[in-house]
């Protein structure tokens, strides 16, 4: 399977979300899971709010400054694997970016999430409804593609995970939305160029809970998208059985090289 031979969104030990688990999240570590999957490309993409965007003073984006997340540098490389380095930004609820213009050349690749909505009052309200859930994730993913950004190397992160809405709250606001809608805003990611990240637990979700995931990204395929594989992983734990996640994704959507979003 040609398409699964990277792994763009990675957490390391420098993500508070890691938790006491997330001390073995090392470069060493993350860089030997690529090496055992023989993946040729992976990317560290910590929690990240530049400290010259206003927005995230009193949260715990605070410390997830650039001298923060670099400090993983210089990453180690392997002779069949590039090793990235990138960031995981976010987009708060007047749909700011936490990554200012002058900083972007900083990063190999940039993964910005528009339903991280779990994040009461710095994403979002916090008490939407799941009608009022299924519009923001129209209006934000909107949002990002109006904005002046190089999406040659940004990634929409976990268009169809549990961010959305706690609960079963997420599959149901994905279900609401209509095709219409996901052709519409596709159709505009395909023309802009951004990457769509593929990455959730599959492996675990029944078959008509899939179908609700994979709706929206037959439709993005169809209108053109390039596609790239993230495990969000953010304990060593959860790249166990990754690389066969990755291939059931890349199967069901049926997906191959010229599919996949290059860096
Ligand atoms: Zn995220
Ligand atoms: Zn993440």
């Amino acid at each position: 399977m040609a398409f699964v031979d990277h792994d763009l969104h990675i957490h390391s030990y420098l993500s508070p979300c890691a938790g006491p688990e997330g001390v073995t999240q090392t470069a060493d570590n993350i860089l030997a899971y690529a090496v055992k999957n023989g993946f040729n490309t992976i990317c560290v993409t910590d929690h990240f709010w530049d400290e010259t965007v206003r927005g995230a003073e009193g949260t715990w984006y605070e410390k997830q400054n650039y001298a923060w997340i670099s400090s993983i540098l210089p990453l180690p490389q392997d002779e069949n694997v590039r090793f990235l380095f990138g960031c995981e930004t976010d987009m708060d609820k007047n749909n700011v970016i936490g990554l200012s213009p002058e900083n972007y050349g900083k990063f190999d690749f940039i993964v910005i999430p528009t339903n991280h909505l779990h994040l009461s009052g710095f994403t979002c309200r916090g008490d939407e409804d799941v009608r009022e859930r299924a519009a923001l994730w129209c209006s934000r993913l909107d949002s990002l593609l109006e904005q002046d950004l190089p999406f040659y190397k940004v990634g929409v992160a976990h268009l169809t995970d549990t961010g959305i809405m706690g609960g079963r709250g997420y599959l149901e606001a994905l279900s609401i939305i209509s095709d219409e809608d996901y052709i519409r805003l596709f159709r505009k990611a395909s023309r802009r160029g951004v990457g769509i990240e593929l990455n959730f637990n599959w492996l675990k979700t029944n078959d008509d809970d899939m179908e609700i995931h994979l709706r929206p990204y037959r439709i993005a395929k169809e209108e053109g998208c390039k596609f790239y594989l993230g495990s969000d992983a953010h304990a060593l734990h959860i790249f166990e059985g990754m690389r066969e996640n990755f291939t059931k994704i890349s199967v069901l959507l049926g997906l191959e090289d010229k599919d996949k979003f290059i860096i």
